[in-house]
């Protein structure tokens, strides 16, 4: 009796420490922990159903156990943007539009994955951490690109990774960096990325940043030229053969001192199959360099190569003679300390670019200040903010 006992207790146990794939018996690839404690890859499990063609009642079950599975976060979330969208509907009575006929099917869908039995709490554990919750005012912020409103909440609290914060579920969880980027605010996805906004991330419907960037109606240059928010810096770069890829420079025997430093690549060169490069250097020298002399460098937060900084209601563009220079400057911005020594020429000049670039792409953050212009004009901006009465 206790020998048996026993063996319950390991048997259950070994079930939850070794978290072997039930199917494939290897380590889980992004697993689903059930609760019955049973443990499967996603991708096996979803082979496992297809290939034995099993049932919609019988998919919420344990393959090994049949316990109940509960839905995941994601349906979860499909399920209440449906129904918020649906009651929104009816709400302005719009119950015979055809948004409305297509509300009711996707929701009848997704009822029927979460299954009638489902007790409207349990949701399907995985991973990951759970994301900070933005409330409504910053979701629409970040839909009109209000990159103010936006980086004073993300900065409001260091405690909670609120750059990564998503939208509630009945607004499909997008995260912050997605709204932007649906809205083509290329200086707030900039922004975003360089506070360490995750990319990767994705929406209730497992749509990730890059897949919406690429979706059929973004991802064509042609959309992107259209109208009047053509967005010509993505269009440009989405129609050039290496993408702008960031590149560092290796193995340059003739110029050495170029190792290290990094570039962006413009341009494929068939012919000699070399690569037109612009130094990211306040130099901006352009290079015609081999494969063999580039390696991908891609950016992140600490090694971002340029800095976009959001002050007084612009943004101005830093460039530096050094990815060293660059690391320290983000190094000591993040530390809080003084703005490291830019030189007021430099800083001119940064912001007269910034203005320049604002102006080609028409992103302007708030329309009561202009974009454009300089400290000469500071006392007349003053004036007009003087007269206008602040919400
Ligand atoms: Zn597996
Ligand atoms: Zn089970």
């Amino acid at each position: 009796m206790a020998a048996q006992i026993e063996m319950d207790g390991t048997d259950a146990n070994t079930v939850v420490t070794e978290t072997t794939c039930g199917i494939c018996l290897e380590e889980p690839r992004d697993p689903l922990n059930l609760p019955c404690g049973h443990s499967f890859c996603d991708g096996c499990l979803n082979e496992w159903r297809s290939r034995y063609g099993v049932e919609e009642e019988m998919r919420r079950k344990c393959p090994i156990c049949r316990a109940t599975i509960p839905p995941s976060k994601e349906m979860v979330s499909t399920l209440l943007t449906c129904r918020a969208a649906k009651l929104k509907l009816e709400d302005y009575g719009e119950t015979s539009s055809e948004q409305y006929h297509d509300v009711c099917r996707d929701l009848a869908q997704v009822e029927e994955l979460v299954g009638a039995d489902w007790d409207g709490v349990t949701v399907l554990e995985d991973d990951r951490q759970p994301a900070v919750v933005m409330p409504d005012y910053i979701h629409n912020a970040a839909l009109r690109g209000a990159i103010k409103s936006v980086l004073k909440w993300i900065s409001a609290n260091h405690t909670e990774d609120r750059v990564n914060a998503i939208s509630g579920p009945e607004r499909m969880c997008m995260p912050i960096l997605f709204i932007a980027t649906m809205n083509n605010h290329l200086m707030l996805m900039t922004l975003l990325l360089q506070l360490g906004a995750d990319a990767d991330l994705r929406n209730s419907n497992g749509v990730t940043t890059l897949g919406i960037l690429f979706s059929d109606m973004k991802g064509s240059a042609a959309f992107l030229r259209r109208g009047n928010g053509a967005n010509l810096k993505l269009a440009n770069l989405l129609d050039s053969e290496f993408g702008g890829r960031r590149c560092e420079i290796v193995n340059h025997s003739s110029r050495p001192e170029l190792n290290g430093k990094t570039c962006i690549n413009d341009e494929y060169l068939p012919d000699s199959n070399q690569y037109k490069v612009t130094l990211e250097t306040k130099s901006k020298e352009v290079l015609v360099l081999g494969p063999d002399n580039l390696k991908r460098r891609d950016r992140t937060p600490q090694d971002c190569g340029y800095y976009i900084e959001f002050k007084n209601g612009r943004t101005i563009r830093h460039d530096f003679d050094s990815n060293e220079d660059c690391q320290a400057f983000v190094a000591a911005l993040n530390n809080g300390e003084t703005q490291p020594a830019v030189t007021e020429e430099a800083e001119a000049a940064a912001e007269l670019a910034a203005a320049e670039l604002l102006a080609e792409l028409g992103l302007d953050d708030s329309p009561s200040v202009p974009s454009s212009g300089c400290k000469a004009k500071k006392s007349k901006k003053k004036k007009k903010g003087g007269k206008k009465k602040r919400k």
